[in-house]
């Protein structure tokens, strides 16, 4: 044991920092399996126990990893052995409902779960959803600037969350604890942390917003030929479902098919014969107006002959049965490993061009290549499977320059929802300008000047004259 192994250990004790054999049986990541590859994880039960362990390994120049629900798909929460990782998988409480202001004060290791039953049982709704949701974390949702399934209506977590308490690398607690959705007094710090990776500071605690309860719920399933009438349902809908679009979510062929056909568990709801599927869902107080909501946007499509085929769901389980072929996603994997991923941003009216494109480079350079495309089209975020059985570990950059490269010119985005992590840092700069960079590493040095919260994600270590 080390020297500051063995002072944290005595100053917190062995459920607090675990080490060695303790660390077997836990991954750095989605991505990464067991063992946890670091110097001890940190397990603290308040905020301050977090400002003294930060403290402590500021003290000693000793890097920190944050790690939420470890579902993170670009490395964000990657360790080596020289560094120390700290979880607040302790800090997990719902601390205060506010019904009458609509917020939820919680701590940041409660999971997305939690924190949507909570606001359920208090006759609110907490919108935020993804299908990662009984593992992610508040703390990890904050870090990540989460998106998911509900962005067309309720926004990214940026604009859920009302106030946050961050520690800093020094131990520094900041009380951004704030209730109101009208606050400007001065710059509004908690934003820094959203979307920061843990690379500015530890988030232990958050205020939420909350939304009233949506009960009623109309989902339908379409079948679309081509993508001009994809983007034209898309308009109808924003217009017709007179801001109750919840979800707009298009589902490629190939996904489709992926994940629909056996060894995967969902039954085709709709022939699989159309090039495009689009799952479409309004949320509001009564069912039946929901649904006749729906329906007269369906009419309306129909008449525009936007759609070949459509489903309606009839009951919550049915509801249930067409998300699963949208949320499926693991069958990418489960049939074909490895995948790569992908989550990029880019207008909409630029998406078919920048498919073609990207699709014939691959082909061309690996051959036979698989790509699975779904996404959440009204965000103009879409996801990329990538499956080729030539493509080797080398080949790696090759694909994401494919990939990525176009974007900078169509004004998109390396990562629409997922962040940049390890995974993304060589291609920022295409998404990013030099300058804009340049403030966020000032940033960086300003408030961890020793470098040592998450180093080396989003971009390289900053060197400070403290080295
Ligand atoms: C099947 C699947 C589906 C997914 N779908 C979506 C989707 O639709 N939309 C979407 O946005 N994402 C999606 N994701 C990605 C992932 O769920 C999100 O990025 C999520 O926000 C990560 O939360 P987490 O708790 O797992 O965080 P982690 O993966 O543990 O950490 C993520 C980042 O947050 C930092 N962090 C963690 N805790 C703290 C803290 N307390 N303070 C400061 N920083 C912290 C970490 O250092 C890291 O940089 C999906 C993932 C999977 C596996």
């Amino acid at each position: 044991m080390d020297d500051l192994q063995t002072r944290l250990i005595d100053r917190f004790g062995k459920e607090s920092v675990w080490i060695g054999e303790a660390l077997a049986g836990r991954g750095s990541s989605y991505l990464e399996a067991a063992p946890l590859k670091a110097r001890a994880l940190l397990r603290p039960g308040s905020t301050e126990e977090v400002a003294e362990m930060l403290r402590m390994c500021n003290a000693a120049a000793q890097p920190v990893v944050p790690q939420g629900g470890l579902t993170n798909l670009v490395y964000s929460t990657h360790t080596t052995e020289a560094d120390i990782a700290l979880t607040l998988e302790r800090m997990n409480r719902v601390e205060e409902i506010d019904r009458l202001g609509g917020t939820m004060t919680v701590q940041s290791g409660a999971t997305l779960q939690k924190v949507q039953q909570a606001a359920e049982a208090a006759g609110l709704f907490f919108p935020l959803d993804l299908p990662a949701r009984e593992s992610a974390v508040i703390g990890g949702l904050i870090g990540t600037n989460a998106g998911g399934l509900r962005v067309v209506r309720y926004g990214m977590m940026r604009e859920m969350v009302l106030g946050l308490e961050a520690v800093l690398a020094n131990g520094t607690v900041l009380n951004s604890m704030n209730k109101m959705l009208k606050k400007n007094a001065g710059y509004d710090l908690r934003q820094l942390f959203i979307g920061s990776e843990g690379t500015l500071g530890v988030v232990t605690q958050a205020v939420l917003r909350l939304w009233p309860k949506q009960p009623a719920a109309a989902t339908a399933l379409l079948a679309v030929d081509s993508f001009a009438q994809v983007a034209e349902l898309l308009v109808l809908s924003k217009g017709r479902l007179s801001g109750q679009l919840t979800s707009f979510e298009v589902l490629w062929n190939g996904f489709y098919r992926l994940t629909t056909t056996p060894p995967a568990p969902s039954i085709p709801p709709l022939d699989p014969g159309s090039d495009y599927y689009v799952l479409v869902e309004c949320l509001g107080l009564e069912q039946g107006e929901e649904q006749a909501r729906m329906n007269a946007m369906l009419q309306q499509a129909r008449e525009m002959s936007l759609f070949t085929e459509a489903v309606v769901a009839q009951s919550a389980s049915q509801r249930a049965a067409l998300w699963r072929v949208r949320e499926d996603t693991k069958q990418m994997e489960a049939q074909y490993w490895p995948t790569f991923h992908f989550d990029i941003s880019l207008p909409i009216a630029a998406m078919e061009g920048y498919l073609g494109q990207i699709r014939a480079e691959l082909v061309g350079a690996f051959g036979d290549v698989k790509i699975w495309i779904f996404g959440h089209l009204a965000d103009g975020n879409l996801h990329i499977g990538l499956y080729g059985s030539s493509i080797r570990d080398e080949d790696h950059p090759r694909v994401e320059r494919i990939v990525y490269q176009p974007l900078a010119a169509l004004s998109g985005s390396v990562s629409a929802e997922h962040g940049i992590g390890l995974r993304k840092k060589p291609y920022l700069g295409l998404s990013r300008t030099p300058q804009e960079i340049a403030v966020m590493r000032q940033l960086k040095a300003a408030l961890d000047p020793r470098g040592i919260l998450n180093p080396g994600k989003i971009f390289d270590p900053v060197e400070t004259s403290e080295h």
